[in-house]
C-alpha cells in the first residue's frame, strides 16, 4: 500500500511533512516548519490518514490564505523584476546575462505551478522582447 499524498501542514500551511516512527508498526507525520504532529497512522490499515482530515481553526486559516496572498504577490514582483532585468540585459546585449535571467524566471514557473497568476506571467514573459 502506498502512502496518500499528505496535505500542507493545517496550522502553518508548510508542505514538507516529515515521517517519524512511532513504534514498530506505526508512525506520525511531523511539520517540518512549525514541529505540529499528527495522530499515530498504521500504514498498513484502512483506516483514514489522521494527518490529512485534521482542518485549521478559522483564524488560523485566515492567517494562512493571507500568507499564501502575500507570497503571490512577492513571486509576482520577483518574476516582473526578472523580466525587466532580462530586457535591460538583452538591450545591453549581455547575452549571457540575459540567458541567466531567463533560466531563473523559467525556475520560478517550474517551481510554483500552483500559483494562480502563473498563466498571466506566462504570458506577460511573452510580451518581453
Ligand atoms: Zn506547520
Amino acid at each position: 500500500m502506498t502512502a496518500p499524498e499528505l496535505l500542507p501542514c493545517p496550522f502553518c500551511g508548510c508542505t514538507t511533512i516529515v515521517q517519524a516512527r512511532a513504534g514498530v508498526a506505526c508512525y506520525y507525520n511531523v511539520c517540518d516548519w512549525c514541529g505540529s504532529e499528527g495522530p499515530a497512522e498504521y500504514p498498513d490499515s484502512d483506516t483514514p490518514q489522521g494527518w490529512n482530515v485534521r482542518t485549521p481553526s478559522p483564524e488560523v486559516a485566515a492567517l494562512i490564505a493571507e500568507a499564501r496572498r502575500e507570497d503571490a504577490k512577492l513571486l509576482l514582483d520577483a518574476y516582473k523584476g526578472v523580466l525587466v532585468l532580462m530586457r535591460i540585459l538583452n538591450k545591453a546585449g549581455l547575452v549571457a546575462g540575459a540567458s541567466a535571467a531567463d533560466q531563473i524566471s523559467k525556475r520560478i514557473v517550474d517551481a510554483h505551478p500552483e500559483f494562480p497568476g502563473m498563466a498571466s506571467l506566462r504570458a506577460l514573459k511573452e510580451e518581453t522582447p
